[in-house]
C-alpha cells in the first residue's frame, strides 16, 4: 500500500509505509548529507512525520538528488 505525499524523501528511500516504520528518526542523514539538502519535519507536521527526513527542492536543492531524478 502506497501512502500519498507531497514531498520528496532523500534519494534511495524505500516506499513511504516501509520508510515510516523503519526510520528511527535519528537525524544522522541530515548530519552526513554533503549537500546539506536534507531537513527533518518539525513537530508541527504531526506525529507521523515529525523528525523524518525530506529533501527540500526549494530551499536547498541537492545536486545528487537532481541527478537521481533526471
Ligand atoms: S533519520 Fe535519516 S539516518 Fe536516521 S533512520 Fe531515518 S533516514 Fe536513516
Amino acid at each position: 500500500m502506497e501512502i500519498e505525499r507531497d514531498f520528496f524523501r532523500p534519494p534511495g528511500a524505500c516506499d513511504e509505509l516501509e520508510f515510516l516504520t523503519s526510520c528511527s528518526r535519528c537525524g544522522k542523514c541530515v548530519e552526513v548529507c554533503p549537500e546539506e539538502s536534507i531537513l527533518l519535519f518539525p513537530l508541527s507536521s504531526g506525529a507521523r512525520l515529525v523528525n523524518t527526513p525530506y529533501n527540500s527542492l526549494n530551499l536547498t536543492p541537492s545536486l545528487y538528488f537532481w541527478k537521481v531524478l533526471f
